[in-house]
């Protein structure tokens, strides 16, 4: 079966026709960071603003996000820009003060098979973002799906961001066979993760182009002012700047394979400068 399900989140489309890309920094750090890069993505035609409040390290001794005082941060980013939150939730304790923000809701690799936390957001009305595991097979995470679409919520986009293999020249080994092989197995919408596949910048435009190519219906990409200073995940973070010439090269590539990935609208020149 191909996609024929279209999960809205805030009315942006993902599944169907649409190639659709949702971009932002790994984590929250302050506000003007989140402001800065929720602006340049914008600008440059991401529809979504990705950034954790809590993030899931694997040293405790790591950032672990900025928790509430990122989730105020993240409300007031969007106020200013207007843009469509995903934020992970790691804890379902943090459920309802994350729904009071978020529209919607990122489920990270290592919870795809917290099945109380997938129990849970089957109640809930907004959109979630399902990763997949480190380690887990496609039909592990077609059946952590299940656990959210049989609670009744049916708005779930599948995520692939790398598995666990033994090459270690990258951080993991995005598997496009998967998101090939889930469009015949599910009508959900799948979006891919070349960042945290990639684990450096630099792999990560070839692999989000093979990922359209692949017959993804969008891309989750992590996108910072300035990585070499980021708290979290920096090596595999596109810079602002470069992001633009990133997503032209992405949505070429996305109409070759009959995708809309129409331009950001722009301001005129005058107004440009003006702003
Ligand atoms: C993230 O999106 O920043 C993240 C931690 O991703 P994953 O759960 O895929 O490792
Ligand atoms: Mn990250």
């Amino acid at each position: 079966m191909s996609t024929s399900t279209i999960v809205h989140i805030a009315g942006i489309p993902f599944g169907g026709e649409d190639f659709t890309t949702i971009a932002g920094p790994c984590a929250v750090e302050s506000y003007e960071m989140a402001l800065a890069t929720a602006l340049a993505v914008q600008a440059a035609g991401a529809r979504v603003l990705r950034a954790g409040a809590f993030k899931p390290r694997t040293s405790p001794h790591s950032f672990q996000g900025l928790g509430f005082d990122g989730v105020e941060i993240l409300r007031e980013v969007k106020t200013a820009t207007g843009m469509p939150v995903v934020t992970e939730l790691t804890d379902v304790r943090h459920l309802d003060d994350l729904l009071d923000i978020a529209d919607a809701v990122q489920v990270g690799a290592r919870n795809m098979q917290n099945y109380a936390l997938l129990t849970e957001l089957g109640r809930i009305d907004a959109p979630v973002v399902l990763k997949r595991g480190l380690a887990a097979t496609v039909d592990e995470l077609l059946l952590a799906a299940e656990y959210i679409l049989c609670g009744g919520n049916q708005k779930v986009i599948l995520c692939e961001r790398g598995i666990r293999t033994y090459e270690t020249a990258y951080r993991f080994t995005l598997d496009l066979a998967a998101v090939a092989v889930l469009r015949e197995r599910t009508h959900l919408p799948v979006i891919v993760d070349p960042s945290h596949a990639a684990g450096r910048r630099e792999l990560v435009l070839p692999l989000s182009l093979a990922a359209v190519a692949a017959g993804a219906d969008g891309l989750i990409v992590e996108v910072h002012p300035a990585p070499s200073a980021a708290r979290c995940d920096g090596e595999q973070a596109l810079e602002t700047r470069e992001f633009e010439g990133y997503l032209r090269q992405v949505r070429s590539v996305a109409r070759v394979v009959g995708r809309r990935a129409p331009d950001p609208v722009r301001l005129l020149p005058a107004l440009e400068e003006a702003a």
